[in-house]
């Protein structure tokens, strides 16, 4: 039976941050993927380091200290992980939308954060394609990106470079507690022992607390996305319509069909560095079918043709959809299981798991450390949903 100190159970970014933190600190670890790294969410979403779409609390808090990390990292590490800070623009097409939007932008300010409401004049200098009946925007310098694939691939290769071992294509079976070990098998039949364990795996880190009897409460909540053929910027910052952050922080305030409710549309944009729109999106909540829905990319694309004529002729050259991992309250989790010492869960970060990466793989190293977390995470432990 093969020794560790840490066994991680899922090769997306979530995972693969927690072996690269871990092997900074010498731990020797093993990562458990069941499919391939980068199957899940982190391989197919879209790119942002996104504060502006935070309500100050905790997960804002996580999201300025990761992005702090990824500087660190882009100056750092020995890859590219394709790192930009761009600036994002939340577009605001509707006057009801304008208090709400008011009140948001001012409490983000009153936090700290480099954001202003602007007027139509100033949204058209930025973005001189946007459409004309547009109200105002929110400009926020700090939004960034990644691309979540070469991030992954920079973790990956230094964990692995450091020693991390890899399984992949096989999944856990049985837990039992030895002696102060966990004992894992897998079911290809292999079987490791290890001080701890990292539940990592997204929207399936439920059927993994299953095996030890617990309850975690994250499902999916399916997004899809259209993607363009590369096309010059429309402009420097990434956007999103208003709509979108009201249908996740105050969806009675939205005035949609029950379908795009149902559905939680809303626009973003980003543009990768190749040049490619990825246009987004929706939040489907409980949905685990990986199949994107013509009907529903159409509308996708409808939205950002409405806010950008300039679209129209545009081709979309392919479509994908991934699932977030999605906890009740909407904010991680990231603790160690309570009367389960050594089993750690660092999951459920929604729509924000590429923001979070870094300080979630950090706090985590920390934990198992036994060192103080950098951050006080005594709210996101599981035990809050007892
Ligand atoms: C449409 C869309 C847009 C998004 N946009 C953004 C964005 O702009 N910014 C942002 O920060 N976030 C965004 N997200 C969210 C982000 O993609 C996720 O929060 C993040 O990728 C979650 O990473 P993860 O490693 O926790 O989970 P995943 O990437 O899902 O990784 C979990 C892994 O665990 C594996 N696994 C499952 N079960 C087991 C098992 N039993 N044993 C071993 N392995 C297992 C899976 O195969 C998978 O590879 C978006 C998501 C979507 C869907």
């Amino acid at each position: 039976m093969k020794k560790y100190d840490v066994v991680i159970l899922g090769g997306g970014i979530t995972g693969l941050s927690c072996a690269y933190y871990l092997t900074l600190k010498n731990k020797n670890i093993a990562l458990v993927e069941k499919n391939q790294i980068g199957s899940g969410a982190s391989g197919a979403c879209d790119d942002m380091i996104l504060l502006q779409s935070k309500k100050p609390g905790k997960n804002l808090e996580l999201a300025v200290e990761s992005l702090k990390l990824y500087k660190d990292l882009a100056a750092n590490i020995n890859y590219d992980i394709g790192f930009h800070n761009r600036g994002g623009m939340i577009l605001i097409d509707k006057d009801e939308h304008m208090a709400f939007m008011e009140d948001y932008v001012s409490k983000q300010k009153d936090y700290g954060l480099n954001i202003e409401l602007i007027d139509k004049k100033s949204v058209k200098k930025r973005h001189p394609f946007v459409k004309d009946n547009i109200v105002a925007s929110t400009y926020g310098t700090e939004d960034s990106q990644v691309n979540p694939l070469f991030t992954m691939r920079a973790f990956l290769g230094s964990a692995v470079n450091a020693g991390m071992e890899l399984y992949k294509g096989t999944e856990v079976v049985e837990f039992n507690k030895k002696n102060g070990f966990w004992q894992i098998r897998l079911s290809d039949g292999r079987e490791l022992e290890a001080e701890n364990i990292v539940n990592a795996a997204g929207a399936w880190a439920s059927d993994i607390g299953k095996l030890i009897d617990i309850d975690i409460p994250i499902t999916s909540k399916k997004g899809q996305i259209a993607v363009t053929e590369n096309i010059p910027q429309l402009g420097r910052e990434n956007i999103w319509s208003a709509e979108y952050i009201i249908s996740k922080l105050n969806p009675e305030l939205v005035n949609a069909s029950e379908k795009h409710k149902e559905l939680g549309i809303g626009l973003s944009m980003s543009q990768t560095s190749d040049g490619n729109y990825l246009i987004g999106s929706t939040r489907e909540k409980g949905n685990y079918s990986k199949g994107t829905d013509t009907e529903v990319i159409r509308i996708l694309v409808n939205q950002a043709v409405d806010f950008f004529p300039v679209l129209k002729n545009i081709h979309i050259i392919r479509t994908f959809a991934g699932f977030r991992p999605a906890c009740a309250d909407g904010k991680p989790i990231i603790s160690e299981v309570q009367g389960h010492e050594g089993f750690y869960i660092a999951a459920g970060h929604e729509g924000d798991g590429i923001a979070m990466a870094p300080v979630t793989g950090k706090l985590i190293s920390q934990m198992i450390c036994g060192e103080k977390t950098s951050i006080d995470i005594g709210e996101l432990c599981l035990e809050r949903f007892n």
